[in-house]
């Protein structure tokens, strides 16, 4: 990397959000781009999770971008391997490879507000940007509990998203510790082939079924022969879930059936009556993310296997303590403990206007217009950002959502001509995060009776969009100027390249 190289856009990170970015910038002619990536492959998320078992909860079908249809799937719910090999057909279908900078992680974004564009630091080296997109992912940065006597523990210790595949878990007495997403999946999976299985349970989850099943072949040829097809599948999944919408949103009290499928789905495996009750959770189903599966509590019942209630409170050697006081002696420790999601480490390194990081501006919770820009970082727009996660449905739909946010963001700068840059107005990010918190207050993240990953420190939910992906996609179609304040240096006009780009969309 050239020293001072100045592109147009600069994104940041290689998963869905940030090939999307890509995509969508050479949709709209903007050619001048990088994909600052800290990692050496694309993929993001589907590539750091590689634990026995990954797949996504989200069927394939809607689980990718609508206009990089895949007609073969090979599992209604594919595996790791299967979308990280998605996307990274998707990275060579639409010629992103020349735009992506690989092991350079992006160390300080800092605003400079007399030439109005970016400085950014990275592990391979320096260059300047009229626009950031900040794709750094809300499920990144894995987190581990500052658990006393973890650094005296001698055996193998690893996080879910950085599975160590050179420790073999076979024959082995292993702790795992969180049943959140992660785990429920790695539980079945190593269950069979460990001596023991220790899982440290601090808030059990519900679990429904999994109705997972291979895509036949002959529906992938219908796929490939009528792509509509593969669309009205891609519908029919996404209708399903927005009507679900309005039970999580405001009436939690219509979800009480659906602990009675849970609860049923929990009785047919666990026939200990003590063990069904350490399982059964105490909160309003959908408070914490609903998990599934068809083989979590199969796994629980099996004679190698210890649900330990209350969670995991020191190691002592190799020894786990349990909250409850239970010692276990194990040969390796699995973290399924998530990540640093209200906390997002990429917070810390952005330094707007006034010199204050977005860390320090987002100290008492992190707020965005549109869950896209926040006020004082002009001209710096993320994907994933505040209050646009999903309890039900497909992240895909609200990063493609703010892809057209940030495509008209794109425009609206052409349109204004010269070197310029968009500052949100703080009363617009406050009004927008009213609607939001207010909307808030009647859902199922709020009032199940729940502590989870949504909140943030301050028990303020920072994370989930309160409403249907089809209003989110409502809200983010275009950038409203009356929103932002309009910027402008006193000298020259930087350059953008604009090229007509046929790949827009194809069949991956
Ligand atoms: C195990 C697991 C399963 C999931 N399953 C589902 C599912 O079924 N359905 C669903 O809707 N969602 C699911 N999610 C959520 C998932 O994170 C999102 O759906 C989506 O993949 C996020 O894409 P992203 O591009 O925003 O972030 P990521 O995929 O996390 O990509 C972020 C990228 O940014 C890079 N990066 C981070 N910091 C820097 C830096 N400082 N400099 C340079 N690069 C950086 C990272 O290396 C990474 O490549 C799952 C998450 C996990 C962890």
């Amino acid at each position: 990397m050239a020293e001072h190289e100045h592109v147009r856009v600069a994104v940041v990170g290689s998963g869905f959000g940030g090939l999307g970015a890509a995509v969508r910038l050479r949709r709209e002619g903007i050619t001048d781009f990088v994909v600052l990536e800290r990692a050496d492959s694309v993929g993001g998320t589907w590539r750091d999770n590689s634990y026995p078992g990954c797949a996504c909860d989200v069927p394939s079908h809607l689980y990718s971008f609508s206009f990089a249809p895949n007609p073969d799937w090979p599992r209604t719910f594919s595996g790791q391997e299967h979308i990280r090999a998605y996307l990274e057909r998707v990275t060579d279908v639409f010629r992103l490879r020349p735009h992506i900078r690989f092991n350079s992680e992006v160390k300080r974004m800092t605003w400079d507000a007399a030439e109005l564009r970016w400085e950014i630091e990275t592990a391979s080296g320096t260059l300047t940007a009229d626009l950031v997109v900040s794709a750094t992912g809300p499920l990144s940065d894995p987190k581990i509990p500052d658990i006393p006597g973890l650094d005296t523990f001698p055996g193998a210790v690893f996080h879910s998203a950085r599975w160590d595949h050179d420790y073999d878990l076979r024959g082995k007495r292993v702790a795992m510790v969180g049943t959140g997403a992660s785990a429920i999946q790695i539980v079945p999976a190593i269950q069979p082939s460990v001596s023991k299985l220790v899982l440290f349970q601090r808030t059990p989850p519900w679990v429904l079924p999994r109705v997972d099943r291979a895509i036949s072949d002959a529906e992938r040829r219908l796929h490939r022969a009528l792509p509509l097809t593969t669309r009205l599948r891609r519908g029919l999944l996404w209708g399903i879930r927005e009507l679900q919408v309005q039970a999580f949103t405001k009436h939690p009290g219509e979800l009480g059936f659906v602990e009675q499928l849970a609860k049923r789905n929990m009785a047919r495996a666990i026939k200990d009556p003590a063990l069904r009750a350490k399982l059964t959770p105490d909160y309003r189903i959908g408070c914490k993310r609903i998990l599934l599966s068809s083989d979590y509590y199969p796994a629980l019942a099996q004679p190698n296997v210890d649900v330990v209630a209350g969670g995991l409170s020191e190691i002592r050697g190799s020894t786990v303590i349990a909250a409850d006081g239970t010692e276990t002696e194990v040969d390796a420790i699995v973290f399924g403990t998530g990540f640093h999601v209200t906390d997002m480490p990429i917070a810390e390194r952005v330094v707007g206007a006034d010199g204050r990081t977005l860390a320090e501006t987002w100290k008492d919770g992190m707020e965005a217009l549109r869950g896209a820009s926040a006020a004082g970082f002009p001209n710096w727009v993320t994907i994933i950002g505040p209050n646009t996660g999903l309890g039900n449905s497909s992240m895909i739909l609200m990063i493609e959502s703010q892809l057209n946010y940030m495509a008209d963001y794109v425009r609206q700068l052409e349109v204004l001509g010269g070197r310029v840059a968009l500052d949100a107005r703080p009363s617009a990010v406050r009004a927008w995060n009213h609607r939001v918190q207010e909307r808030m207050k009647r859902t199922v993240w709020n009032t199940g009776g729940c502590n989870s990953w949504y909140l943030d420190a301050n028990g303020r939910n920072t994370t989930i969009w309160p409403g249907t992906t089809g209003e989110f996609r409502r809200a983010t179609r275009r950038v409203d100027l009356g929103e932002y304040e309009v910027l402008r240096p006193s000298a020259g006009s930087p350059s953008a390249a604009r090229v007509t780009d046929e790949a827009q969309e194809a069949t991956v």
